[in-house]
């Protein structure tokens, strides 16, 4: 049989238990041009939460009583295309559920010399490659400057921070534990690091930013935004990636009142869908795999085990208990 998590009903507000439901069924048989993967790794994505809500976006809802879907990483175990082999190791975007039969060509087969296959989800999946485009082709940073990246011990924060010091930036990041605080300043080299929970936004990025912030990487929204349009330096660049602290908002809150700031200081924000930016994929590989091998990029994970667990990481995700990329493993990795 074939596990699947399903939608059971749209969630009011953060979600809960009942919102999700473990469902069994066939596993599917393959036709012409097609593989039956097995799942081994799921992402845990904030995006899906918007996903749960039944309005217009850039992806399609998800429906209830049907599986969620979101980015997987796992093994080809039946084959009717050439290009495709059993034991192939493979990422794609039908996940939540244990096997799913795939035209080939919706596949990607993944190099697990260079990484395991999880790290295709998180630093050499999309998660790396959202940090890799928002920072650098749209922070466009210069040696020497200040970022500012909030949500910077999650899976895109704590890519975006090390891409930047790489660029010889000083990085500061804001997280909302002291374990994630040690995390980005011991473990990641960042310069300046802050509890959100604790500190006041204004006087903490006055002192880890004492020349003001020339990058703002947007993860959070909310009154972190209204805190970076008060710091930022003229020609500042806000690449607006995500605003996770709304996501479970039944009503939008206002904006922060200071957004005249983008005029005053002439800021250049800008929002993006990384899904817009497959050309830049292939720059992206050859760089993140080059920094990976040399140890110049640590890759940090959070991974829960169980496909009956896969809700509660989710939600755990949304209430921050993951430092670095969040992952459900789902079965046994046959190449770790
Ligand atoms: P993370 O690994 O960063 O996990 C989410 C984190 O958000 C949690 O660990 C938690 O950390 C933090 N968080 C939750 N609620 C709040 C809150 N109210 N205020 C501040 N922080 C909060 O997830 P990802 O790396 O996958 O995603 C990070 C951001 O990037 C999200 O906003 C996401 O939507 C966005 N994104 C955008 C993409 C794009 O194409 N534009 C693609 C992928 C992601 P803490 O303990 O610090 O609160």
């Amino acid at each position: 049989m074939n596990r699947e998590i399903h939608l059971a009903s749209r969630p009011t507000g953060f979600p809960e238990d009942a919102n999700f439901k473990l469902v069994e069924r066939p596993v599917p048989d393959i036709g012409d041009g097609q593989v039956l993967v097995r799942n081994v790794f799921m992402s845990v994505d904030p995006s899906m939460r918007g996903r749960m809500n039944d309005v217009r976006s850039y992806v399609p809802a998800f429906q209830v009583d049907e599986p969620l879907q979101g980015r997987a990483a796992g093994v080809v175990v039946r084959s009717n295309h050439s290009a495709f082999r059993e034991g192939d190791a493979v990422s794609g975007s039908v996940g939540w559920r244990e096997y799913y039969a795939a035209d080939a060509l919706t596949l990607t087969k993944v190099d697990t010399s260079v990484a395991p296959l999880s790290a295709y989800l998180g630093v050499l999946g999309s998660t790396g490659f959202t940090a890799y485009v928002g920072l650098l082709d749209l922070g466009k940073p210069h040696p020497g400057e200040t970022v500012f990246i909030s949500g910077a011990a999650g899976g895109v924060g704590s890519i975006a921070g090390q891409i930047a010091k790489l660029k010889g930036c000083r990085v500061v990041g804001s997280a909302g534990s002291a374990a994630k605080v040690a995390f980005l300043k011991d473990e990641l080299g960042f310069d300046a690091a802050f509890n959100y929970r604790e500190a006041n936004l204004d006087d903490a990025l006055r002192e880890s930013c004492p020349k003001g912030i020339d990058i703002y990487f947007e993860n959070v929204g909310g009154d972190h935004l209204r805190a970076a349009l008060e710091r930022m330096n003229q020609f500042g660049r806000i690449p607006v990636c995500g605003m996770i602290s709304q996501y479970n908002d039944a009503t939008p809150p206002p904006g922060p009142a200071n957004l005249v700031n983008i005029i005053l200081r002439r800021l250049t924000v800008t929002g993006f869908i990384i899904i817009d930016h497959e050309d830049r994929r292939p720059a992206f590989v050859q760089d993140m795999s080059t920094w990976l091998r040399a140890g110049l990029i640590k890759n940090k994970e959070t991974i829960v085990d169980g496909i009956e667990n896969a809700p509660r990481a989710f939600m755990g995700m949304l209430r921050g208990e993951n430092i670095g990329k969040a992952l459900v493993r789902i079965g046994p990795d046959p190449v770790r």
